[in-house]
């Protein structure tokens, strides 16, 4: 069975702990001794269960590697294991996403009913938006301090369509629950009979797993070239598809060809394939001069490479970048001199608001339209055809500075 990740976003005290805390207790996937401590506290009149201060107590055994030892924190309904994936901000949220350190498949965006859609919220949609995270539930959250009223939930609800209409992003459920009550989260809450719809976890589990990159065509990023017992083997991570012994292979952007001789595996005489999400050895027929950065595929469906091309980046350094500066662009395996040479549009993330055409910075936080110009050919494959070649993150001076996706205008037709 397949587990399905998710990342969980909002404002800071709408309520993200507490809904963890609380999906942990629901689901009994708590050590043993909080979930009692948390039923002794429910049970005693008038005394408050803090699942926030539970998860900071977890959040605390977790960097102590005592009883759980991943930055991800896991649940499971009868239907699949799930998996959160923790994003304390914004920019940790994008640099997990962009660099590939966590895949999710879907989004959870929490909104405090009472203060409604603040700032961070509309970044993050933002952000949802940009990394095409479509499977998305928007929680209304604490209905139980806005008297459980339907006016209030149905007004929260309208301002934050308003806002993801701007970006072209339709939530699959909006649900007004109460975290800390446990109300419309596993269980259906009697203090909102208006509300019809799926409860948390119901939600949840109608979501689907996306296609595995199995079934898309080869992509192999050299990583490392390696002479073992006199023959050059090509090393790196097959980031989808499938790489075949005896098989014709051409790297981009080079367009160098050749026929895969063996795919080597410790201890063995090699094997006959190796498919999306494992590291492989390739040893080719003839000896080509191809090196870290190229991408091996599948000929015929080549991706396309270029030294030019239009993207939507993220800025997230406190320097802003000054057209004109030094950077590198980092993407798959290759590492390569760049500038961005145009910035088409300069956004503000949050309200999305243009700030100025034809830019010539980029301030912390603001998202551009931009043209990058590298040093030589890169492979430049859209994010929407796969992600692991589509997301890219600049570096200045050994900091990344702004993580980014190719040809994707945020406001899509
Ligand atoms: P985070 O910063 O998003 O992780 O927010 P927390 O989970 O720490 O919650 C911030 C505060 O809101 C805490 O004091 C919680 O007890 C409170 N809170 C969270 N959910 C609810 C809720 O459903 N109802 C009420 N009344 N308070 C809540």
């Amino acid at each position: 069975m397949n587990n399905l990740r998710f990342v969980m976003v909002g404002h800071v005290d709408h309520g993200k702990s507490t809904l963890i805390g609380r999906l942990l207790y629901d689901t009994e996937s708590l050590p043993p001794d909080k979930m009692e401590e948390i039923r002794t506290a429910s049970q005693e009149q008038g005394r408050d269960v803090e699942f926030a201060y539970v998860m900071d107590h977890l959040a605390e055994e977790r960097a102590r590697n005592i009883t759980i030892d991943t930055a991800q924190t896991f649940f499971r309904t009868p239907r699949r294991e799930y998996v959160i994936i923790d994003a304390p901000g914004h920019k940790e949220f994008l640099k997990n996403m962009i660099t590939g350190a966590s895949q999710a498949e879907a989004a959870v965006l929490i909104v405090d009913a009472a203060e409604g859609v603040r700032e961070q919220t509309q970044r993050h949609a933002f952000m949802i938006d940009m990394l095409g995270l479509e499977q998305l539930i928007v929680v209304v959250n604490k209905m139980d301090q806005v008297g459980y009223e339907q006016k209030r939930f149905e007004q929260v609800k309208s301002d934050l369509n308003s806002f993801l209409g701007k970006v072209n992003l339709k939530p699959t459920y909006v649900i007004p629950i109460s975290a800390k009550n446990g109300e419309n989260v596993s269980n259906r809450s009697d203090n909102m009979p208006w509300y019809t719809g799926v409860t948390f976890l119901e939600g949840l589990d109608s979501f689907v797993n996306l296609p595995s990159s199995l079934e898309k065509p080869l992509r192999f990023p050299v990583q490392l070239v390696h002479e073992i017992a006199g023959e050059k083997v090509l090393m790196g991570r097959v980031e989808a598809g499938r790489l075949r012994r005896g098989g014709e292979i051409v790297f981009l952007p080079s367009g160098k060809k050749a026929k895969v001789k063996n795919i080597l595996e410790f201890g063995t005489k090699g094997k006959e394939e190796a498919s999306a999400g494992e590291s492989a050895g390739i040893v080719l027929d003839q000896a080509l001069p191809v090196g870290r950065g190229e991408v091996g595929a599948d000929p015929g469906q080549e991706p396309p490479s270029a030294d030019r091309f239009a993207a939507s980046v993220f800025w997230m350094s406190p320097a802003p970048f000054r057209m004109g500066e030094k950077i590198l662009l980092r993407i798959a395996t290759e590492e390569v001199p760049a500038e961005i040479e145009a910035i088409a549009e300069r956004m503000d993330s949050s309200t999305l608001e243009i700030l100025e055409r034809d830019a010539s910075v980029l301030n912390d936080t603001e998202a551009g339209e931009v043209t990058i110009r590298t040093a030589r050919p890169v492979v430049v494959e859209s994010f929407y055809k796969t992600k692991e070649l589509g997301r890219f993150v600049l570096v200045r001076r050994n900091d990344v500075v702004a993580g980014g996706i190719i040809a994707h205008s945020v406001r899509r037709s």
